[in-house]
């Protein structure tokens, strides 16, 4: 049976780290990071995220601000705003939440927004900088995957790491980092997307599988050898008439067949999910960290 990786407990480190980070800043009286989250229209599950966020960031001392815009708001007047930020000194993070309506260019926006408070790690300078192995501010959610695996000392120096999912939030970032000749990375990593057909072809040689596909309990026991380090970065909703909201969430792998192969696993929810708020906080703080005044 698996060992669980706990993302909840292990983000929770992680913000308690920051608070003490924080508390210290404060009693020596100087600023606090400040991180301004900007949200676009009404979507649910983005009014979700933005709420956390927020909330988490109150909770360890860190300054939150919420601007809420209109499903119509112009491209232009969105723009502004991030430019205000850009030069706002209280705020070393600036986020968007994604995604937009479909009348705003977010490639436009994420390029708007100063590399430097770039706390979602989107914009191609920061990618840019991760591909070759600069320090910089990395996409939370992958940096979160590298912080897990750091925490639960597995390692990943030769080990063949096959990521399953090639977006530039996920997929892409996350094979990156851990390609890096570098401690915590230097791994051998395939990365496999919808193109091919037979996944276990691949996925049965991974030391480390990393799923990011968005596909419901696809990733099969059978499709899993022994002793492979599971991170399931999927979140999907399947109807469950049993719950109070009619669904549940669940992976993109089989979790109750597979972690009785696996070495070590992630559940969903509890895994990375939590890991991703907590790698933005530590991003705000390390853009604060890199302000001019923010020392
Ligand atoms: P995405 O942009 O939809 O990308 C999904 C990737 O999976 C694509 O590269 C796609 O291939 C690949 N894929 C889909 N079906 C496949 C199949 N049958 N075989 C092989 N590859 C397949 O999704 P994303 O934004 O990366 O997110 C992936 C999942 O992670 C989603 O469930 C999302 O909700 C979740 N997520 C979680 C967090 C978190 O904090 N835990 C953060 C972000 C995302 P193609 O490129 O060929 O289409």
């Amino acid at each position: 049976m698996a060992i669980l990786i706990d993302g909840k407990k292990t983000a929770a480190e992680i913000k308690e780290e920051l608070k003490k980070e924080i508390q210290s800043l404060i009693s020596e009286g100087k600023q606090v990071p400040g991180l301004v989250t900007i949200l676009v229209g009404e979507n649910p599950a983005s009014q979700s995220y933005v709420t956390s966020k927020s909330k988490s960031c109150i909770e360890i001392g860190m300054l939150s601000k919420v601007e809420r815009l209109s499903e119509s708001v112009r491209e232009a007047e969105l723009l502004k705003l991030i430019e205000q930020y850009n030069k706002d000194e209280s705020y070393h993070g600036i986020l968007v939440q994604l995604p937009l309506p479909a009348h705003i260019s977010e490639q436009k926006v994420i390029e708007a927004i100063d590399p430097k408070k770039d706390v979602d790690g989107f914009h191609p300078i920061n990618v840019g900088n991760l591909l070759i192995g600069n320090k910089t501010l990395y996409p939370c959610t992958p940096y979160g995957i590298v912080e897990l695996l750091k925490r639960y000392n597995i390692p990943t120096t030769g080990k063949h790491v096959v990521v399953v999912g090639r977006s530039n939030i996920v997929g892409k970032p996350v094979a990156n980092l851990l390609v890096q000749k570098k401690e915590g990375a230097n791994a051998i990593v395939t990365i496999c997307h919808s193109a091919e057909k037979d996944l276990s072809k691949y996925i049965l040689t991974a030391d480390i599988l990393i799923a990011a596909m968005g596909k419901a309990n696809f990733i099969t026991a059978e499709m899993v050898r022994e002793g492979t380090v599971v991170i399931d970065v999927g979140i999907n909703r399947v109807q469950d008439k049993n719950t109070a909201k009619g669904y549940r969430i669940v992976g993109d792998v089989d979790f109750e067949n597979v972690e009785k192969k696996a070495s070590y696993i992630t559940p969903v929810p509890g895994g990375v999910g939590p890991m991703t708020i907590a790698m933005l906080l530590k991003n705000t703080f390390q853009a604060y960290q890199n302000y001019p005044t923010g020392k």
